[in-house]
């Protein structure tokens, strides 16, 4: 019997080659029992049986028809060229109606309540419940502290564009710090109750502390409170003490012991990570997390960390003032802390319940038990014991998962694992499969599952002896025991009808339509695809892909190509009864591209021409996602459907849709209609395809509204992706086009996929976000999952947890990988569990909880006016913060905000998230666009979120131009720009370079090839290519941000005081938005006041 014939080349814990053995083996066809597919995957059915050779009715071979001549409503101009090329929505306005202006009826605007100070503390460990104690305080870490009363300026009640107010008076350093233009910097604005402060006491500056005393904690442990922020200066203001981040303002520094942070957690991982085996080998005996000694980073209380708890005196009531944005948490700094602190050693994921360092620090990943946090996050790694314990802090558990996500080059793929015929190893009761926390008992002839706890015999050829640890001698040479992620190969059992599948198709359907043909993007896709075609995924080694190709056009009707390699020239059949599609021809419509590649070439060199004179202006859009899904299904396979498409699909035919889009909705109950999609069809449909295995990318080249919601319902729904290019042109927009295009063709993809996320006893998995499809409620299912796509699964206790045992994930992603390869991919995760909130804040990743939290926002406006959503998650998180600050915060004034220290920029990002242009569209995001990014950020991972929501912005000539690395960033705020400096702005969607009118004239020249500011042309998208440092240094930074996406961002040109200057300013998220979004600061003296009100 052959067992895991794939012994690692490398000694256990080297990153293993993927190896695939014995794929071919003739063995298989077994039936064993025990190892049932998973219990969904029962319910598919092969292709439908009775299709039809005969070419049905309405089958002729007419050159496309040329009908009514366009109509006006499809050539209506863009009327948004700004936006054309900003297609993604994420412009930062929107109406004035606030939540808290509606929260707070006039007689209190938020903010104009004295403000308390703001304190960030890591937690401690201490009895949540009662208050701490003095005694207990003195265990504590030292948090950061602002305090201080503020009164951030507001807007007056009911106005709506409120000018800059307290950003404006908070710098005083910056020329332009008078936001947007309208309201000259300097000029006061209407006063609102809180503005009467601003300005008049600038704030006092205390001594900062010692440097010393905040030196960085241990690096490599868990993320622990950064301690290493820039020293800014705290503010005295003579009352309650604003604290920084990072460092305590009152009491003064000397009481803070140097080095007292590093006493407290350890950070990195024992030493025994670094070398072999102890650590892992405990994980591999006994059952998971018993024989382990304490755990190294969470085992006590701070020792020595004395002071922080008992610093502030009692605030004193001073008039208030307004914070100092220098004062409060800095998302740059906790990035660069990080960053300093954990990006130089690898993360080895052998420790139970380790936070992984931020997705924005680079950082390696070894495999020594644990799924690498590139496969997962979690909003938390250590979960309250009790479910009381979880309502109380209100922190969802949740987990984003990213089951094919692509790794670096240093990183290698996962093993496949051939456990023969018999299939993979699982538990008989709850299906878990063989993982390294399976506890080997008997000698190693029984085995108890880590999620169950059921006792199942080891198959006689899986036998192994155990050491005298209780670990089987064998482990390391098997990654299903050593490592936390690996694939099986899998038995014809977990194949549609017990057949092994065959390779998988693409489709690619082009609306050949008036809008289409005449914005050039016809004539530049084909052209484009010649050569595309050769760069299909291929797996492995493999000369070429085993993927083959199919062609289809469409306006009102459809036409398929039979490109069969013996024809000289492609054949058309034209579909018209868009009613009842069918497909009319079966062989000669997929096909090997290197076979038909003469045929194909001649077809993509005529198909510009057929409709060169069309004036057709009608699509169809449903029969176009049949027609490809009947295509699939008649060639019993899966696949992927690419949809060129330009306009609402009006034509007579299932799916026609009408404009529906009323802007009038916007802030009313019934705006939730404007994300719903506006007919049943399109689920229905796609839940025909995802039987089918037949996932769908939408390209959008709309001119106007095209109602996105509803388009997109079968993409979302089928794992596939939503590209947008609003007024389309080719000579503007091919090259993000044609960047999305072979970045989306060219990328591996698994098909027909069922995912099962296991949890062991006690939690489980209740939630699920993403772009897939569920008939019940365990199983995602995914006609196609690509390496960029995330679901994001949140868990809910059934039961009480354990501290010793701790809890686990088990992801199984079950799916045909692009050569037709039937694989099991598994992650394993093993988190901590905690009797003590303080634990679970100190293990805390707010940039996965963001991620949730948008999520879970972005769904909720499908049901719930948008006011609603946005008070949901205010609430939330001013829970999450008051538990904090009642259970595990030293005692302290209730005029100080004191935040967790993993979660000191919860406050921040939230406030992005509530601005964000599906929360708070401003005038002039359309409808479209907020569907559009409402899908996009579904699938989202951890780092895409994270600098979608906050923005990077990087100064470029602050820094040498030798110097090889990405300057260091700034914050997102018009107060850190300088006019002589150029920057460049990104977000994962857009690029922006801003360029200072007093930029030295040498720099305008050597980066735009003119002679002065004003020479330089607004909305440039290309730089010019000049041979000099600053250009290459420039154009290069450019390349690597956009290497790093996973879509094109097309670069704008922004001059300082330009018109398009509004667009850059949107993306200025610590600030104002026009749209009524609070400023950071503002934001956060309101959530403080929120959370004053809970704790009263
Ligand atoms: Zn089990």
């Amino acid at each position: 019997m052959n067992v895991n014939q794939s012994a690692p080349p490398v000694p256990p814990f080297g990153q293993p080659q993927p190896v695939y053995p014995g794929y071919h083996q003739s063995s298989y066809g077994g039936q064993p029992g025990s190892t049932a597919p998973p219990t969904s995957y029962g319910a598919y059915n092969g292709p439908v049986p009775g299709y039809q050779q005969t070419p049905p009715p309405g089958v002729s071979r007419a050159p496309p028809s040329s009908e009514a001549p366009p109509a006006s409503t499809a050539q209506a101009p863009c009327g948004q060229a700004a936006y054309g090329q900003f297609g993604q929505g994420d412009v930062q306005n929107g109406p004035s109606s606030t939540v808290q202006m509606q929260r707070f009826p006039g007689s209190q605007p938020f903010g104009s309540v004295p403000l308390a100070p703001v304190v960030s503390q890591p937690a401690v460990l201490q009895p949540f419940g009662p208050p701490p104690t003095s005694a207990q305080v003195t265990g504590q870490l030292a948090g950061m502290q602002i305090s201080g009363a503020v009164a951030p300026a507001l807007p007056p009640v009911g106005l709506g564009y409120g000018p800059p107010t307290s950003l404006a008076s908070a710098s005083g350093s910056f020329p332009n710090s008078g936001l947007y233009g309208s309201y000259p910097q300097g000029q006061a604005p209407p006063l609102s109750q809180g503005q009467g402060h601003l300005g008049a006491q600038p704030p006092q500056r205390s001594a900062p502390p010692q440097a010393s005393s905040f030196t960085s904690p241990a690096s490599g442990g868990p993320r622990m409170p950064s301690m290493t922020g820039p020293l800014l200066p705290g503010q005295g203001f003579g009352g309650p003490s604003v604290s920084q981040p990072n460092h305590v303002s009152s009491p003064p520094p000397q009481a803070l012991p140097p080095g007292s942070q590093m006493t407290g957690p350890p950070g990195p991982p024992p030493p025994m990570h670094s070398s072999q085996q102890p650590g892992y080998q405990l994980q591999q005996n006994g059952s998971f997390g018993q024989a382990r000694g304490p755990q190294p980073n969470y085992g006590s209380p701070y020792p020595g960390a004395s002071t922080f708890g008992s610093q502030p005196g009692p605030p004193q009531p001073l008039p208030p003032k307004r914070l100092d944005p220098d004062a409060i948490p800095s998302p740059i700094q906790v990035i660069e802390d990080d960053r300093n602190n954990r990006g130089s050693e690898p993360f080895v994921t052998g420790v139970r319940g380790q936070v992984p360092p931020l997705v924005t620090t680079n950082f390696l990943v070894k495999d020594q038990g644990n799924a690498s946090p590139r496969y997962i996050r979690c909003t938390s790694y250590n979960i309250p014991c009790t479910s009381d314990m979880a309502k109380q802090a209100q922190v969802p558990l949740a987990a984003v998962i990213k089951p094919l996500a692509r790794l670096p080059p240093e990183e290698a793929s996962p093993y496949v694992v051939d456990h023969g015929e018999s299939g993979p190893l699982r538990c008989n009761r709850c299906k878990a499969y063989m993982c390294p926390f399976m506890q080997f008992i008997e000698g190693g002839r029984r085995f108890q599952c880590c999620f169950c706890s059921c006792i199942n015999d080891v198959p006689p050829q899986y036998f192994q002896h155990l050491d005298h640890t209780g670990k089987r001698v064998d482990a390391y040479d098997r990654p299903e025991l050593s490592l936390g992620s690996y694939e099986f190969l899998a038995t014809v059992d977990y194949c549609k009808n017990n057949k092994f599948p065959s390779p998988p198709a693409f489709i690619f359907m082009i609306d050949v339509s008036y809008n289409a043909i005449r914005s050039g993007l016809v004539r530049l896709l084909c052209e484009e695809l010649k050569s595309l075609l050769d760069f299909l995924p291929r797996e492995g080694g493999a000369e070429e892909s085993a993927i083959r190709v199919g062609f289809v056009t469409y306006n009102k009707v459809l036409h398929f190509y039979n490109v069969k390699s013996s024809l000289a020239q492609p054949q058309m059949m034209v579909v018209s009864d868009v009613a009842d599609m069918f497909v009319p021809l079966l062989d000669g419509f997929l096909v090997n591209v290197s076979e038909s590649r003469a045929v194909i070439t001649s077809l993509l060199d005529q198909i510009p021409e057929m409709f060169a004179d069309t004036r057709e202006t009608e699509t169809v859009f449903a029969p176009v996602i049949q027609a490809g899904m009947e295509a699939l299904k008649a060639a019993e396979c899966a696949g992927k459907l690419f949809l060129f498409h330009t306009s609402l699909p009006i034509a007579e035919a299932p799916g026609k849709l009408k404009n529906r889009d009323d802007r009038k909705l916007i802030n009313t109950d019934k705006e939730k209609t404007l994300f719903q999609p506006q007919t049943g069809a399109y689920q229905t449909l796609a839940k025909e395809c995802v039987a089918q295995g037949c996932c769908v990318d939408l390209f959008l080249f709309p001119n106007q509204y095209v109602d996105v919601a509803t388009l997109s319902v079968v993409p979302q729904l089928t794992g596939g992706s939503v590209y947008k290019y609003a007024c389309f042109q080719v000579e503007n927009d091919q090259e993000r086009f044609l960047s999305d295009l072979r970045r989306d063709v060219q990328k591996v993809v698994g098909f027909d996929a069922v995912m099962r996320v296991r949890t062991s006893t006690g939690i489980r998995a209740v939630d699920f976000f993403g772009a897939f499809y569920m008939s019940n409620t365990t199983d995602v299912e995914l006609a196609g999952l690509d390496g960029d796509k995330t679901v994001t699964v949140e868990f809910k206790h059934d039961d009480r947890l354990n501290e010793e045992s701790g809890a686990l994930l088990q992801c199984a992603l079950l799916y045909t990988s692009c050569a037709g390869q039937r694989r099991l991919r598994i992650h394993n995760l093993a988190l901590n569990c905690c009797t003590q909130l303080a634990d679970l804040y100190r293990n805390c990743e707010t940039d996965t909880l963001i991620n949730y939290m948008a999520k879970f926002a972005y769904r909720g406006v499908l049901n719930s006016p948008v006011k609603t959503v946005r008070d949901t998650l205010i609430t939330q998180c001013a829970q999450i913060l008051a538990c904090y600050r009642k259970n595990c915060a030293s005692p302290s004034s209730a005029g100080q905000l004191i935040l967790p220290e993993c979660m000191k920029l919860l406050p921040v990002y939230l406030n992005c998230v509530l601005k964000s242009d599906v929360l708070q569209p401003g005038a002039e995001v359309t409808t479209d666009d907020r569907a559009y990014v409402r899908q996009l950020v579904t699938s989202m991972d951890v780092a895409e979120t994270n600098v979608f929501f906050y923005p990077r912005l990087l100064p470029l000539t602050k820094s040498p131009i030798e110097s090889a690395t990405e300057p260091p960033a700034v914050r997102a705020s018009e107060e850190r720009l300088s006019n002589g400096d150029i920057y460049l702005l990104e977000n994962g969607l857009n690029l922006f370079l801003w360029v200072g009118a007093s930029v030295q004239q040498g720099v305008v020249q050597s980066l735009f090839s003119v002679s002065s500011f004003s020479q330089i042309t607004s909305g440039l998208s290309v730089l010019p290519v000049l041979d000099n440092p600053l250009s290459k240094k420039v154009r290069g930074l450019i390349d690597s941000l956009r290497a790093q996406r996973s879509r094109y961002m097309k670069l704008i040109v922004v001059k300082q005081e330009d018109k398009l200057e509004m667009l850059f300013k949107h993306f200025l998220v610590e600030d104002k938005s026009l749209s009524g979004g609070a400023s950071y600061v503002d934001f956060l003296c309101h959530m403080h006041k929120e959370i004053r009100q809970l704790l009263s």
